[in-house]
């Protein structure tokens, strides 16, 4: 991801250097050829604005330092820029005061929900917590054995509605009552002094009222600590729309950017945040357990910077 975005910013900046002193038509065609980049890359367009008025404002009342060239200059507003949109400082976890803390996943179906509880609780074991996955996902038939498959791999335990089943996951009655398995998954924490729990929830293929409607329901009755938003950034500006519907229907307090090894041009990432307001706190790789890691903004500025 970002391959082409990072080719195209680094000759952009590149041919400013040699450069003795930068006129305002050197900094708008730089700022041109860095908007059509970020377009390319899919960048939602209200994003890509306000980060080229940021990127002309500062560069053209920028004092000549002693230290940077003008060059140098641009680079470094456009890399402190680029770690703005993208967050900042790194968003660490809030984990409850008293445990156990709940992280719910919300996110649509394919996002990479699953695979990230897997992700989330091996990450938090190496962390020194010990978490307990739940099942809440009652509504895919096959979803609470996946869930159940990924926590042995990263050995995790699993709470499902009907606890050591191996089977093909289905409920004996009806799809079950995924605010009452999240509830009883929380006693179960609470009983078995697990200190986080991570919630896994329904996703569907599109955002719809009912998906919304009971992730909400979640959130409402277990009151979770954070609740994240997982999104696969191969999606591209679907993305964005995507978001904001979880954001209105559900809301969330930060995201989580799955499938960060594809090919795609990236814009998602690059838009979520400054889109929804809400910081990106975990990274995904991969399909591995360990390809996963906490969300660094200036890292990811740096590599897409180059
Ligand atoms: P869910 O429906 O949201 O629970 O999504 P899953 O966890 O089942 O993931 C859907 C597919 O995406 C699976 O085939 C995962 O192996 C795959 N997947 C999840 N995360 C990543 C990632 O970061 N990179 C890649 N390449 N694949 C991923």
């Amino acid at each position: 991801m970002f391959d082409s975005l990072s080719e195209r910013l680094g000759s952009t900046l590149r041919d400013l250097r040699g450069k003795g002193r930068l006129s305002d038509a050197d900094i708008d065609a730089t700022a041109r050829e860095i908007r059509i980049a970020l377009l390319e890359a899919d960048v939602a367009l209200p994003v890509v604005r306000a980060f080229i008025n940021r990127i002309k404002e500062r560069a053209k009342g920028a004092e000549v330092s002693g230290a940077l060239n003008p060059a140098q200059q641009v680079v470094k507003i456009v890399n402190e820029e680029l770690v703005g949109i993208l967050g900042g400082e790194t968003r660490r976890l809030v984990f409850a005061k008293e445990p156990p803390t709940v992280i719910m996943l919300a996110g649509l179906q394919g996002s990479g929900k699953t695979t990230l509880a897997g992700k989330l609780g091996r990450w938090l074991k190496s962390q020194g917590h010990t978490p307990l996955l739940v099942a809440c996902d009652l509504q895919r038939p096959n979803a609470v054995n996946q869930l159940q498959i990924v926590g042995e791999r990263a050995n995790v335990p699993t709470f499902a509605p009907h606890p050591g089943a191996t089977g093909s996951g289905e409920l004996p009655e009806g799809p079950g009552d995924p605010v009452r398995v999240a509830r009883e998954g929380i006693a179960h924490a609470k009983d078995k002094l697990y200190d986080v729990v991570v919630v896994d929830t329904a996703g569907r293929l599109g955002v719809d009222e009912e998906l919304m409607r009971q992730a909400s329901d979640i959130r409402e009755a277990v009151q979770p600590d954070e609740v994240l938003f997982v999104v696969d950034a191969m999606i591209g500006q679907d993305a964005v729309a995507t978001a904001e519907a979880f954001r209105d229907g559900v809301g969330f307090t930060g995201v989580v950017l799955t499938k960060l090894d594809g090919d795609a041009r990236g814009g998602a990432a690059l838009s979520v945040r400054e889109v929804t307001g809400q910081p990106i706190l975990f990274a995904s790789n991969g399909e591995k357990l360990e390809d996963f890691d906490v969300f660094h903004p200036d890292r990811m500025s740096s590599r897409i910077l180059g």
